[in-house]
């Protein structure tokens, strides 16, 4: 069975204040939640306070991280590596944005050679996919979260994916309050299972995966209602412990 995982992307948002603030209102307000994995992505800096505190609360909240490299020492200037995110206690590491598809011209391919690296370091990717308005509006959604999928399936083999957690997040959706609806989105999810179905049954199965884009309290059980959504990545709403804690409990 697979089991649902709410993950909060903070961005680039965050003070040592405000990070102490939200990680012990988040612990609190999780307290006795089960049957969901939740998860937290703050900016590289405050890894080692939010690791500290979250250890000091033997808390059950995993640590992620926004991005990685393709290295793990070297010559590569402003870089952070797999190794370095794991010393910090982050495990689940989003890759594939599409603030970074878009600002940083991250293509399919790299963003498939970060998931490959991040396997070979035993850490959780979280391979984010998702179209533009445009390409919704033309009805290339599908087409365009295959071909995003494909660029890992068809280096690493469908088998890659275990593990793995997709996060399905419509580029018109993010940030704008315009949510998906709870069917549109199951009827996506449906396809990229189907998709990867047809290479196998049984890694389609098991992988995660994730509807983001304008989650909020008020919309969430919404989507964790459909059978081929597990979860949640979370952009805004992850930045207030009371919201996002209650997008958990929906999960
Ligand atoms: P919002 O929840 O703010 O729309 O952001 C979604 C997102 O980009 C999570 O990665």
């Amino acid at each position: 069975m697979r089991h649902p995982v709410v993950m909060g992307n903070w961005k680039l948002n965050g003070s040592k204040e405000m990070v102490s603030g939200l990680i012990k209102g988040l612990d609190a307000a999780l307290n006795g939640v089960e049957g969901v994995d939740v998860a937290i992505a703050p900016p590289v800096m405050f890894l080692d306070l939010a690791q500290q505190l979250l250890s000091k609360a033997d808390s059950k909240i995993i640590l992620g991280a926004q991005n990685v490299d393709l290295h793990n020492s070297g010559a590569f200037t402003g870089d952070i590596s797999p190794e370095m995110l794991k010393e910090f206690g982050a495990s689940h590491i989003i890759i594939g944005h599409s603030e970074r598809r878009e600002y940083h011209h991250e293509s399919d391919a790299f963003v498939a050679e970060k998931f490959a690296f991040l396997k070979e370091n035993g850490l959780t990717p979280v391979l984010c996919i998702g179209e533009s308005e445009a390409q919704n509006e033309a009805g290339e959604t599908v087409a365009v979260c295959a071909r995003q999928l494909d660029a890992v399936i068809n280096t690493q083999g469908v088998e890659a994916l275990n593990g793995a957690i997709i996060a399905y997040e419509p580029i018109w959706a993010i940030g704008t309050g315009k949510a998906a609806t709870a069917d549109d989105a199951q009827r996506i999810h449906a396809a990229i299972r189907a998709h990867i179905a047809a290479k196998s049954e049984d890694v389609a199965k098991n992988v995660v995966i994730q509807y983001g884009g304008s989650v909020k309290p008020e919309n969430a059980a919404a989507y964790f209602a459909q059978p081929d959504i597990d979860g949640a990545l979370v952009g805004g709403a992850a930045l207030d412990a009371e919201s996002f804690a209650a997008i958990a409990k929906a999960a």
